[in-house]
């Protein structure tokens, strides 16, 4: 019997919040939600067409007026009520992450937390939107910035890390005063938007104000981007589709703001001196959590030649003794691959990389969607398997001779999102991380980083914008400049009069 402390599950996740009800998407195109594990249906759901886009971006247009008008306060209650939802429904939640995306228990409880971080955070912003004052040069004017909030976002965000990627954008979104319609990638209808929209309705979030629309990119995504109603497309995914992203905002009626975070090819540099013991088990954590789908996984190891040998050995015993399989058991590492059409291409990434003249040194035969680790030596950089983002349990290693070259190869992508340095020497390890090209490095730690609370962010091919709670302000508000004349002007009709610029 369900007790006040364990609510019934939610139901209904066949529907879409559209404009103040949830209802069935009017696409003739039915989604089956598969459990990548065991290929279970866990939900069909009829997609959103475009006439469904277009109306929950009206809807959020009329909901965000009275959204906004409410009191700062009042906006943090919801969002804090919302992070105590999410702790009463947590094995609920994880079970969601779990099922839905194939994450392990370690991953999906990760997630939970970090979810979690984001609404505590999110329930402060309401309070940290200020506007200013500034001096004016001319006799009798005030002169004021107020922020405001942009209006509606449209949030896209991966399968990945499905409810993290849009809650992070979501909650500030709303936060400060904005509506939000999100489109969830549809292998992850549920965790990416449809359990964020119960926990918010159940947390108090008015009607209208938060709207998923489920459907594919390639039906829903050009209206999604070019739509005239939203200001902030928050686009969070593969590199090639957010350059898609950029040209249409360009082409679109409206013009709008952008924050991309985009695709990543992490190295991971062991120096001569590192303590290879703490390195190893970073390694195996930084490349093999949630199978290596995480933009800051590892995708490169680049290992000094003086330590190399030793460094594989260890990693290799280390990486035969993680279990693979089921994704709920709490000891299991690598779960499985989210679908089918990526599984296919990590098989074909590992023939390619054989094919190029790596050495296979680990890697069993697939269960299912289950692909155990893959560690591969004797690659080099110009490799396609070194060149373009993994995604998933491949571990190809790089020999390098020296700091220089280590430097010279980590930087040798065309992204750069994160990295990391391993040394005994912190100062070396700074030296050596103030000149990677990544938006994020990380000395004698792994990469994929857990702390919710971070300046996240990548540089080059990897994206324009962070993610952090000034960032949320900025990213999600505009500033207006307001002057008010309080004594009657004199205006200068005569240039001879003029002394400076300011009609003085
Ligand atoms: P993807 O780019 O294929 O899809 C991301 C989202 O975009 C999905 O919701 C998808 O449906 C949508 N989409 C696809 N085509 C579209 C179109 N034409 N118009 C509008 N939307 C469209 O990425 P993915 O496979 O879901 O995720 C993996 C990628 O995301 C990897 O490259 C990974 O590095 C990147 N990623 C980046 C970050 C980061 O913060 N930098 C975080 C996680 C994932």
């Amino acid at each position: 019997m369900n007790s006040e402390k364990t609510p019934l599950s939610y139901t209904g996740f066949d529907q879409l919040p559209i404009n103040r009800v949830w209802r069935h998407g009017k696409s003739a195109k039915v989604l089956q939600d598969l459990n990548p594990y065991n290929g279970n249906i866990l939900a069909e759901i009829p997609n959103a067409n475009q006439d469904d886009v277009d109306e929950a971006y009206r809807g959020a247009a009329e909901a965000q007026r009275a959204w906004a008008a409410l009191l700062p306060g009042e906006r943090a209650a919801v969002i804090r009520r919302a992070a105590q939802v999410m702790e009463m429904r947590h094995e609920e939640i994880v079970q969601w992450l779990i099922r839905e995306t194939g994450s392990t228990r370690i991953k999906a409880t990760m997630e939970w937390g970090t979810v979690h971080a984001v609404m505590l955070e999110g329930s402060a912003l309401p309070y940290m939107v200020e506007g200013r004052i500034l001096p004016a040069d001319v006799p009798g004017k005030e002169s004021r910035v107020y922020r405001k909030p942009v209006g509606v976002v449209g949030v896209i965000s991966p399968w990945n890390w499905p409810m993290q990627l849009s809650a992070r954008s979501v909650v500030p979104a709303l936060a400060v005063g904005n509506a939000v319609v999100v489109k969830p990638a549809s292998d992850t209808p549920v965790t990416g938007g449809l359990l964020l929209a119960k926990i918010l309705e159940e947390a108090g979030l008015p009607p209208g104000v938060f709207n998923v629309v489920v459907g594919a990119g390639s039906e829903i995504g050009d209206i999604f981007v070019t739509h005239p109603v939203p200001r902030v497309i928050s686009f969070t995914g593969s590199t090639s589709v957010g350059r898609n992203i950029a040209k249409l905002s360009a082409e679109s009626p409206t013009l709008k703001r952008l924050e991309l975070e985009l695709g990543g090819n992490g190295p991971f540099v062991v120096l001569s001196d590192a303590n290879l013991d703490d390195a190893v088990e970073a390694a195996v954590f930084g490349k093999f959590l949630h199978q290596g789908q995480t933009c800051m996984s590892v995708n490169r190891f680049i290992i000094d030649d003086e330590v190399h040998d030793a460094f594989v050995d260890r990693f290799v015993e280390r990486v035969r003794k993680l279990k693979f399989g089921n994704p709920d058991e709490p000891d299991t590492m690598i779960g499985p691959i989210i679908n089918e059409s990526q599984f296919k291409g990590l098989c074909s990434r590992i023939k390619d990389a054989i094919s190029a003249g790596a050495r296979k040194v680990v890697g069993e035969e697939a269960q299912g969607l289950v692909l155990p680790p893959h560690v591969f030596t004797d690659v080099t950089n110009n490799m396609h398997v070194a060149r373009t983002e993994s995604f998933g349990p491949i571990a190809p290693f790089i020999r390098v001779r020296g700091e220089k070259e280590a430097l010279k190869v980590a930087n040798d992508t065309e992204l750069g999102l994160a990295a990391a340095v391993f040394t005994r020497d912190v100062e070396r390890g700074l030296h050596f991380a103030q000149r990677l090209e990544s938006g994020m490095a990380h000395i004698n730690d792994q990469p994929v980083n857990d702390l919710p609370y971070n300046p996240f962010g990548g540089e080059k091919n990897s994206g324009i914008g962070r993610f952090n709670g000034a960032w949320a302000i900025t990213a999600f508000t505009t500033d207006q400049w307001v002057t008010i004349q309080h004594e009657p002007r004199k205006y200068v009709f005569d240039a001879r009069q003029l002394k400076g610029g300011h009609g003085d």
